[in-house]
């Protein structure tokens, strides 16, 4: 049974770097103008309410979108992400009180002619994504594994993709089956932007799960992490990455840029931030 809801840490720091760079992709995928797909494997309740129990409760956005909120300095990135956040608290935009998914931020830029096709197996968000998208022709919600989605959808009839994945990692092995599908999914669709998630609880762990991507052959595969405390052994997430295959064209400089500024500000002592191509061309 799932028991992850990602109302408990909406707007977290590692929320902040995610749905951030999830964004700017976005943007630099549409500097071409041909529609895209975008594939959400694990979606979560689309938005999130930060007056409620849960985010109260855990108060993790406190130590991340709300750093950034009143900020007059943010690189141009961090300033379209805080201008979406705003945007999705458009009826009292002075105020942060909601905080947008990752296909809420996705849908605030979604293009004419682009799809969404958003993965959510809890009930509940399931149930609550659905409502959210329920008028929206451009959008598909499956209640279904979104990995066993994501081989079902590629190659999109588009031929162009954006695939984050965005798992709990409640099981141990999601490690395994979420490389292995990501090297699947790229052996059916060579040409796709895949983006995914990864926190560091267990460093060892989260580095075998890298390292079977970085040894399948595939190229190009950048690595964009931040830590806002050294490694441990304690429980607790240390750091969190997103590894992208196939980044467009100056991801790695605007993460370089958006990554120098979170680490200033969102970091604890001794937090740490990398930009590294892992496999180059
Ligand atoms: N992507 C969301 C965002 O950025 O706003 C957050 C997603 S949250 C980290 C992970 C979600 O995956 C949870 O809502 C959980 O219920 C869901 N989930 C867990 N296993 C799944 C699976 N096999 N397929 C689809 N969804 C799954």
């Amino acid at each position: 049974m799932l028991s992850y809801r990602h109302g408990y840490h909406a707007g977290n720091y590692a929320d902040v770097l995610k749905h951030a760079i999830l964004l700017q992709t976005l943007q630099l995928m549409h500097k071409k103008d041909k529609p895209l797909v975008y594939i959400d494997t694990h979606a979560g309740a689309g938005g999130y309410a930060l007056t409620d129990e849960f985010a109260q409760k855990t108060g993790e956005y406190l130590e991340g979108v709300a750093k950034l909120w009143d900020k007059t300095d943010l690189p141009k990135s961090l300033q379209d992400y805080v201008d979406a956040v705003r945007h999705f608290n458009e009826d009292n935009p002075e105020e942060l009180n909601f905080y947008p998914g990752s296909p809420a931020i996705i849908d605030m830029e979604l293009g004419p002619k682009d799809r969404m096709l958003l993965h959510e197996l809890h009930g509940t968000d399931h149930l609550l994504l659905d409502e959210y998208f329920e008028q929206d022709k451009q959008v598909k919600v499956i209640k279904g594994d979104g990995l066993k989605g994501l081989i079902a959808a590629v190659p999109p009839l588009e031929r162009r993709a954006l695939v984050l994945v965005d798992p709990s990692y409640e099981i141990k092995t999601d490690y395994q089956t979420v490389a292995e599908t990501l090297i699947k999914a790229h052996k059916r669709f060579a040409t796709g932007v895949f983006m995914l998630w990864y926190p560091v609880v267990n460093r060892a762990q989260t580095e075998e799960m890298l390292a079977r991507l970085a040894g399948s052959g595939i190229k190009r595969q950048l690595r964009i992490e931040q830590a806002i405390k050294p490694d441990s052994n304690e429980f607790g997430m240390t750091a969190a990455g997103l590894w992208v295959i196939n980044p467009p064209w100056q991801l790695d400089e605007i993460a370089t840029d958006m990554l120098d500024y979170l680490g200033k500000n969102l970091g604890q002592a001794d937090g740490n931030v990398i930009v590294k191509w892992e496999v180059g061309e």
